[in-house]
């Protein structure tokens, strides 16, 4: 790699054939084609043959393999090819589903990764940072994913953290000046490196490497990050099915023991425990779980919800609390500036004009100490400050005010080439003010600053009127206070603008001794869908809190509109919750639905409370420093549109839409998603159920040994499967948001789920066994076809049992036509097996007659029909 912190600007514009309007379309295909793309090589996928052996590597596997070996020296050829062959066949079923799943959890990442800045053919514009290239012009901003290494050429007091390369946690200030050439890494100041961040002020940096050819890419190149992250629900399934694995192989040996006990040949009593474990082992458990989670993840998505962890698709039905910004997520960030105050009186914006100096100075920085812009008729940049812009062309169009500079209307950008800021503090959200510094019109230096009312009265010590400047007084005080309230209490968010003439530096400590000059009152109304959403959230027993960094007043007043704060709750600021104890915060905290002029690290400790109260907590945020508290959320939301890279790089879920009714979506969706994972699995287990009592049950009787190990493979991944899918993708139901929030203690197979799973494999097995009965009358084989016909159809039934959980009419047939494709699919597999003689032969099953069809469906579907009767009885009574 080339000292690229040791060269010169000029060494490096001559490299890269740099110049101020970025490189052109042309260029960047033509870098493109030789650098590829600005990426890592993941060296985390695992190639084909991995993915398909590890199919193997599973106890259950290893158990019906054994079965195998069983059939075939019990004569049976048939069987162990058979179960070889299905073996085989769920191995590359599983690879492809692995490798489906992690294509559409990589798309998901794709659509998270993070964007940047650049200029390129002279305009401002955001990218995938996938498709920056070595020459480009990007610009850095305090919140950026730094995404590929550089050179900064222009430098605002840019602070960067660059712990993910060098372990040093604190934050590293950055210069521009050349540096000599034998400097290690964390001492480049005029280097920025891919995998940082910026926490402070603003850079334009060239870049210098892209993808592995990265200081990160080195680092990631030696890294083999082969690990895989599972779920709660996948851990917690992994340790049922092992203790599901030995508790089968205890009751084997049992049932073996016993045949031979009861003189049976060995062979059979094999037979026996053979089919015990095959009709026990749920083989497309697993499978089935990691389907319904992508594909729900997927529909999230669509729906503006990014999940970016499939752990969160499982949390997200336990959220208890929503901690919402305001600003954008619960109101429309839409601003407008409403009106202003400037000389002790109010005035709409397209009053204001340019000629009176107090006005002038009071727009001068509306649009100077302001880093939002309009391109091509498109504001880029904070709300707040294109409501500023948008202000200032009111005044200019409705009034055609034109200052005449030479034979030019003004614009805000010919204002702003004609005075250009020569040094800035940035807004931050703990200090809420900005400030920047100007040389108006060839006079003394003045420096320009903006930000909350309270903020800046205490760094004021005149007001500026048309006529005269005033000491800051309490009189003054109370005026402008006065004004403030009035303004807030309609909901509007106000601004307060101030100026002061000063050489020199500009330090934090200059944003003293301040000369008011006036106010701007902005709404921002609320988004209609919050409201309903705050409704919805309130029944699903979900509390929503506001936290804002905007004023106590306007915060309730916009709170009281949505319904988050109701007669009775309590609103608190950010230096009130200072003062207040841990204990009392905690007793208190169901009480506070409104946390006004917050700094980010409150909201760590407002997490903390509810968390320590049992609660799972959901926090929205958009800011560098709302990233801890983001991590401390059992959800971390981070917003798609305003948010910064940072944040979202700490969030479990980005909502693309910024709206909090997203959120809601999000949990009613992880909600139907846990629902029906969970009723996915009570529909697997209780048919597995079914065929271990069934053979149980012969075994302890002495009959003949009712399934072939075949025959159950043939339920349990084929016949099942289908239904278990229709389960997973139950459309969702108004029911969902009249539960409350599930325990996140809560198992998956609590004692209810084993409940019906034991009372509903019961059903089934007496079915299956009565028609074992009936069949057992012309001899084993007839006995065994009809108790394999009866359990596979009566499990296909049992997939219209375990949809949603109320009974099939109040849920209506063709509420999930998936289900009655994969009934009918079912059907039809089980007739080729029952009615195609080679097949027939295969499945050493018996040619049956038509009443006995008739039979095996009556008797297939009367569990179904007594399961839907009790779920109705229980109905009614409630
Ligand atoms: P939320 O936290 O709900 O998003 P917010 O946007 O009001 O609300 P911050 O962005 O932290 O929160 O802003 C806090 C306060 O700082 C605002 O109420 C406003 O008075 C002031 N402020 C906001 N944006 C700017 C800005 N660009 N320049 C100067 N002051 C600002």
């Amino acid at each position: 790699m080339k000292a690229y912190w040791n060269c010169t600007k000029e060494q490096l514009e001559e490299m890269f054939g740099f110049r101020e309007k970025g490189l052109t379309e042309e260029e960047v295909e033509r870098i493109r084609k030789e650098t590829g793309e600005n990426r890592l090589s993941e060296g985390r996928h695992k190639s084909l043959l991995q993915v398909f052996l590890s199919q193997f590597c599973d106890l259950m596997v290893i158990i019906l393999i054994i079965a195998a070996i069983i059939s075939m020296f019990s004569g049976n050829t048939e069987s162990t090819i058979v179960i070889f062959l299905v073996l085989l066949m769920n191995a590359v079923l599983g690879t492809i589903q692995y490798r489906k799943a992690e294509k559409s959890l990589d798309s998901l990442k794709d659509l998270a990764a993070p964007a940047a800045r650049v200029i390129r053919d002279g305009k401002r514009q955001e990218i995938a940072s996938k498709e920056i290239v070595p020459g480009d012009y990007v610009i850095l901003e305090a919140g950026d994913m730094i995404v590929a290494d550089g050179r900064i050429l222009r430098n605002y007091s840019l602070q960067v953290n660059e712990g993910s390369l060098t372990g040093e946690s604190a934050n590293v200030e950055k210069n521009e000046e050349v540096l000599p050439e034998e400097v290690p890494l964390a001492d480049r100041k005029n280097m920025v490196f891919s995998g940082s961040f910026v926490t402070y002020g603003r850079a334009e940096v060239l870049v210098t490497a892209t993808g592995m050819e990265t200081e990160l890419g080195k680092i990631a190149g030696l890294m083999n990050q082969t690990k895989e992250r599972k779920t709660p629900l996948q851990i917690s399934l992994d340790s049922f099915s092992k203790k599901l694995a030995i508790l089968i192989m205890a009751i084997c040996a049992l049932v073996f023991c016993l045949g031979i006990y009861r003189k049976m040949p060995v062979i059979d009593a094999m037979m026996f425990a053979v089919a015990l474990a095959v009709a026990a082992i749920p083989e497309a458990l697993g499978s089935i779980v990691t389907i319904v989670q992508a594909m729900g993840s997927r529909r999230m998505a669509k729906e503006h919800a990014i999940v970016k962890e499939l752990k969160a698709v499982e949390s997200l039905g336990c959220v208890s609390v929503i901690c919402s910004d305001k600003t954008g997520t619960l109101t429309q960030n839409k601003m407008h500036v409403e009106e202003v105050y400037l000389n002790g009186m109010t005035c709409k914006p397209d009053e204001l004009t340019l000629e009176s100096s107090l006005q002038r100075l009071f727009l001068y920085n509306a649009i100077l100490n302001n880093d939002a812009s309009i391109t091509d008729g498109k504001v880029l940049g904070d709300p707040t400050e294109s409501a500023l812009l948008e202000m200032f062309h009111e005044v200019r169009l409705n009034q055609d005010r034109t200052e005449n500079v030479g034979q030019l209307t003004i614009q805000e950008e010919t204002i702003r080439n004609m005075i250009p800021r020569l040094e800035e503090i940035p807004f931050d959200s703990e200090r809420k003010c900005m400030s920047s510094k100007y040389r108006l019109h060839g006079e003394e230096e003045i420096i320009f600053t903006k930000g909350a009312v309270d903020v800046l009265l205490n760094r004021c010590i005149n007001v500026a009127y048309e006529e005269e400047i005033r000491p800051m007084d309490n009189v003054e005080i109370a005026k402008i206070q006065k004004q403030n309230q009035h303004f807030s209490e309609n909901g509007l968010r106000v601004l307060a603008f101030a100026c002061k003439k000063s050489g020199g530096e500009l330090t934090v400590e200059k944003e003293n001794g301040l000369t008011f000059l006036g106010l701007a009152a902005m709404a921002d109304p609320p988004r209609e869908e919050s409201i309903q959403a705050v409704a919805d959230a309130k029944r699903a027993g979900i509390r929503t809190v506001m936290i804002t960094g905007d004023h106590k007043i306007t915060a309730v007043a916009i709170a009281k509109r949505i319904g988050i704060y109701e007669e009775g709750d309590l609103a608190l600021t950010g230096t009130e919750l200072d003062a207040c104890p841990e204990k009392e915060l905690e007793e208190k905290i169901d009480k506070i639905s409104v946390y006004a002029r917050v700094s980010p690290e409150h909201k760590i400790r407002i997490v903390k409370a509810w968390q320590k109260k049992g609660n799972i907590v959901s926090m929205t945020g958009d800011g560098v420093n709302d990233a801890p508290a983001l991590k401390q959320a059992d959800i971390g939301v981070a917003m798609g549109i305003t948010g910064t890279e940072v944040a979202k790089d700490a969030a479990a879920m980005i909502l693309t839409d910024d709206n909090f009714a997203t959120i809601i979506k999000a949990v009613t969706n992880g909600r139907n998603i846990y629902r029906n994972i969970k009723n996915a699995i009570l529909f697997l287990l209780s048919g597995n159920m079914a065929g271990i009592l069934s053979v149980l049950y012969t075994s302890l009787l002495g009959l003949p040994v009712p399934f072939a190990p075949v025959h159950l493979l043939f339920i349990n991944l084929l016949t099942d499967s289908l239904p278990a899918i229709a389960i997973g993708v139950e459309p969702q139901d108004a029911s969902l948001l009249e539960e409350k929030p599930r325990q996140a203690s809560e198992g998956i197979l609590s004692g209810e789920t084993f409940r019906r799973i034991m009372l509903q494999g019961l059903c089934i097995a007496a079915s299956t066994m009565a028609a074992f009965y009936i069949g057992n009358g012309k001899g084993a084989a007839m006995a065994s076809t009809m108790a394999f016909a009866t359990l596979t159809l009566a499990r296909l039934f049992h997939g219209f049992n375990c949809r949603g959980n109320k009974t099939i009419f109040a849920l209506g047939f063709t509420g999930n036509p998936y289900s009655i494709l994969a009934f009918v699919s079912g059907s039809v597999l089980l007739g080729l097996v029952l009615f195609v003689p080679p097949l027939r032969g295969l499945f050493s099953v018996e040619s049956l007659s038509c009443p006995a069809v008739i039979e095996i469906i009556l008797l297939a579907a009367l569990p179904t029909v007594v399961i839907q009767m009790v779920r109705g009885v229980r109905e009614l009574k409630k």
